[in-house]
């Protein structure tokens, strides 16, 4: 049995656990703005928006000007590499337009995910190479958290050991680097994102079983890896239903799945889980949340969202690549907002306005990001 050997100072560790609290502080969650160049492709797509650079600073400019109503109900904003480097109209790094409202910066640093050879198309995540120098840069250009996404599928064979086992273990070497930068200023909170893939006809009973396995192996690797536990977010997918099963279940039952799969598995030490939306409709991704914070089971974490489709989705219809719907896309941006951010805290009473997309499916069969 190794010794301790402490790789964080008392000062490190502080700057690490503030940041993630920040993030996660009552009420606030996570926007997931990180989509590569590609998957902002089919976003336009379905809007029929030309994907050029400019089109894509000027919907992000919109999400990340959206007024001060936004301020009590978004903690963090994830950035895509190119969106951290562009600015808005009068110059202003994006980056600071975010901090200007108290907002943390963070950054998707995975570079996507690979086939994991002779498993049924399971894959692994690459982008360790260079983790260390690239999240260096990134902290000084602004960003003090970071995502890594890992994608498990739910077949009647898998996900597989090596999978399972793989993919802890590249969350584990990402977060561990994450957390080792230093110099001017140090720490990036790494985001942990083991996603299973909501795909197929399992039942929630299958996705819990699975979700609890992936889990345990992932904070298995994290303490292998000396993880500051305190100073992470886990980004889960919630404990759902798949896709296609003929089965229905009720917020209520997803979110006594959702919790006790995490009771399970995740240390109270971490301080917050994000979930993604994961082709939930908006409105679905917004009550689940809700009946998650109000089970009627021990949470110590705070459990927030950290979604993408489920907060852009109305948003991006509104805006429809038209610069004279900037105003409605970023009505609908807070509207999502501000009911994400009531359902973190277990108050969201849903009044059935549907928004532009609200209802809609947002499911994306095997999704990348
Ligand atoms: P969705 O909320 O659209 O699933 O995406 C969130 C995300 O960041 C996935 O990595």
């Amino acid at each position: 049995m190794t010794h301790a050997h402490p790789f964080l100072t008392t000062e490190q560790k502080k700057e690490l656990s503030d940041i993630a609290q920040r993030i996660v502080a009552p009420g606030k969650g996570i926007l997931a703005a990180d989509e590569s160049t590609g998957s902002i492709a089919k976003r336009f797509q379905s809007i029929n928006a030309e994907n050029t650079e400019e089109n894509r600073r000027l919907y992000r400019q919109l999400l990340f000007a959206a007024d001060d109503r936004i301020k009590p109900c978004i903690g963090g904003v994830i950035f895509f590499h190119e969106t951290l480097y562009q600015k808005d109209d009068s110059g202003k790094p994006f980056p600071q337009l975010i901090k200007d409202k108290g907002i943390v910066v963070g950054i998707k640093v995975d570079k996507g995910v690979v086939p994991l050879a002779g498993t049924n198309g399971e894959t692994t995540t690459q982008g360790l190479d260079g983790l260390y120098e690239r999240c260096a840069q990134y902290k000084k250009d602004g960003a003090d958290f970071a995502k890594w996404r890992c994608v498990l599928k739910i077949t009647p064979t898998t996900p597989s050991s090596l999978a399972i086992m793989e993919n802890a273990n590249v969350l584990a070497r990402y977060a561990s680097i994450c957390q080792m930068v230093s110099g001017c200023c140090h720490g990036i909170v790494p985001i942990v994102e083991p996603e299973i893939l909501p795909d197929g006809d399992h039942d929630l009973q299958r996705c819990q079983y699975v979700t609890e396995k992936v889990l345990a192996a992932v904070y298995k690797a994290l303490s292998d890896h000396h993880v500051y536990l305190e100073g992470t977010l886990l980004k889960p997918n919630m404990v759902t239903a798949g896709h296609s099963c003929p089965q229905k279940y009720a917020a209520q039952e997803i979110a006594m799945a959702t919790v006790t799969a995490l009771r399970r598995t995740v240390p109270p030490a971490v301080p917050g889980v994000t979930f993604l939306s994961g082709g939930q409709s908006e409105e679905e991704a917004t009550i689940n949340l809700n009946a998650i914070n109000n089970c009627p089971l021990h949470k110590p974490w705070a459990l927030t969202f950290s979604y993408g489709r489920a907060l852009q989705a109305s948003a991006l219809k509104a805006w429809g690549g038209k610069k004279e719907n900037g105003k409605a896309c970023q009505e609908e941006y807070i509207k999502r907002a501000l009911n994400n951010s009531q359902a973190a805290l277990g108050k969201y009473v849903s009044t059935g306005d549907k928004g532009t997309a609200a209802g809609e499916s947002l499911f994306v069969a095997n999704h990348a990001y």
